[in-house]
């Protein structure tokens, strides 16, 4: 059952990348974004306290997005296994296609977009010592900053996420670093730190992560 982090300015791929490991790792992908996104889009009483934090490129509070980080590893089950098939799940947890599934299986997580500030990495660490987990590794995607903005901006062209206004994308690079580089800082004390160029084309920067990767998942 490992725990990766996958770190990364706004455009960096965190979310493609991730996407590929899933896959490819059978791991669980843990989205703060995308699961923001879906509380605003069902409207629901957080959804329309952070919709407005969001659409500003504020990064949301601490407590809000750890909450939710608590709440998908304590749902365990239901809640994977609505994003989820029964059989990767199984696999990942190495159970068996005949053998029960337990209430609250442990799967391996990819943890993508969090966390994001110091304090979110301490409540982090608390929490795995409540759920008994264990950090295995951070993997930092590194993009110069130019390129950053230039993927932004394309990406703005096609997607409809109402974060992607020019404006908007300047203060979501401002947050980022006044408040989650220093993640990395943290992060680099503890020795769990890697970090990968991903300055090149999608494929390329998959080929480096799942090199990184092959050797943490089999630790
Ligand atoms: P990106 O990294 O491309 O900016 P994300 O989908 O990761 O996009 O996040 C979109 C927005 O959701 C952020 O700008 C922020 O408002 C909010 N958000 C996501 N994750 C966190 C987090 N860990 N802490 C605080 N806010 C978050």
């Amino acid at each position: 059952m490992k725990n990766i982090i996958l770190f990364g300015a706004p455009g960096a791929g965190k979310g493609t990348q991730a996407s590929l490991l899933a896959e490819k790792f059978d791991l669980i992908h843990l989205s703060t974004g995308e699961m923001l996104r879906r509380e605003v889009a069902l409207e629901t009483p957080l959804g329309l306290r952070v919709r407005n934090i969001m659409n500003r490129g504020d990064l949301v509070g601490d407590d809000v997005v750890v909450s939710l980080i608590a709440k998908a590893l304590d749902h365990g089950r239901n809640e994977m296994l609505d994003e989820w098939d029964e059989l990767r799940l199984r696999r990942a947890c190495g159970i068996g296609p005949d053998d029960p599934l337990p209430e609250k299986p442990q799967p391996s997580i990819i943890y993508d977009g969090f966390p994001r500030t110091v304090q979110q990495c301490q409540m982090l660490e608390f929490l795995f010592q409540k759920k008994q987990r264990r950090l295995d590794a951070v993997i930092s995607i590194d993009v110069p900053q130019e390129e950053l903005v230039h993927r932004i901006h394309e990406r703005a062209l096609s997607s409809n996420r109402s974060d992607d206004t020019e404006e908007v994308i300047r203060h979501r690079l401002e947050e980022y670093e006044a408040k989650t580089r220093p993640v990395l800082d943290y992060y680099k004390v503890s020795g769990r730190l890697v970090s990968i160029d991903g300055s090149g084309e999608i494929p390329e920067t998959n080929t480096r992560l799942c090199q990184v990767m092959e050797y943490i998942m089999a630790r």
